[in-house]
């Protein structure tokens, strides 16, 4: 059990470095495949895969190039960690199972989805869509039901944030409905209707404090998409629990693969 604690850290900090710099070239608009080598942000210098470890790389030389000694963003050091502890509790509540892929699947789509909404305030739909393809690819083998389950979700968050849009005429975009349909494919209508619930909770208690104290103005632009993608990455781990408490109204069963 520890090992595989520590084997699904160490692959979600390497996810999480992949993610982050794959986020990262999409917004600049470069390839991210083939053969374009990771330089310094600073110095343009080349790094070795000795520079690329993640978490330990960024310890080891103490946030700074090994060349130019320019300070290493913290960011990439953070997303490391986050993805690393986020998949190794995700395979603690959920083992070797299929309800573990399916939330590494939403959570790291999540991340780089949320990277990309912070960058420059843009969704990319096919990175959005692409978590409830798969999902739904991965709900076949586990019956009609459970396909069904993927396809309500992924109508319902698409949906819920479109009846949004419609309604208020801004403040959240395509992108953001592009988002919750993508998870909602994958985790099924319940698990949806909890996240997209999370979702704005998150983003409220967070920027009604920030519009209060002035560090926001009520019609500033504020990115949605990485509220809505924590929310439902709370579920993939309160989401089953949540599912037998309200059950009254909704069935107590959480669906497959939950
Ligand atoms: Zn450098």
């Amino acid at each position: 059990m520890i090992i595989s604690i520590i084997l699904s850290f160490t692959a979600g900090a390497c996810a999480g470095s992949f993610l982050n710099a794959a986020a990262m070239r999409t917004v600049a608009d470069r390839k991210w495949w083939g053969s374009e080598r990771s330089v310094c942000d600073s110095c343009g210098h080349v790094l070795c895969s000795l520079d690329l470890a993640p978490v330990f790389s960024y310890l080891l030389l103490r946030g700074k190039c090994r060349y130019c000694k320019a300070s290493i963003k913290p960011r990439h050091f953070a997303a490391e960690v986050a993805v690393g502890a986020l998949s190794a509790a995700l395979f603690w509540g959920w083992g070797f199972s299929a309800a573990f892929g399916m939330s590494i699947l939403v959570a790291w789509f999540s991340l780089f989805n949320s990277l990309t909404d912070f960058e420059n305030g843009y969704i990319y739909d096919a990175w959005a869509i692409a978590p409830g393809v798969i999902g739904l690819l991965m709900r076949i083998p586990a019956g009609t039901q459970a396909v069904i389950s993927g396809l309500l979700g992924a109508a319902l968050g698409f949906g819920v944030i479109a009846l949004i849009i419609l309604v208020s005429r801004g403040g959240m975009g395509w992108g953001d409905a592009m988002l919750m349909a993508g998870i909602g494919g994958a985790v099924g209508w319940k698990f949806c209707a909890f996240g997209l619930y999370a979702g704005f909770l998150i983003g409220g208690v967070t920027v009604v404090p920030l519009i209060f104290i002035k560090k926001l103005k009520r019609k500033d632009a504020v990115p949605l998409g990485p509220f809505l993608a924590a929310g439902s990455t709370v579920i993939l781990f309160t989401g089953s629990a949540l599912v037998s408490r309200f059950g009254e109204f909704i069935g107590s069963d959480p669906g497959w693969p939950w």
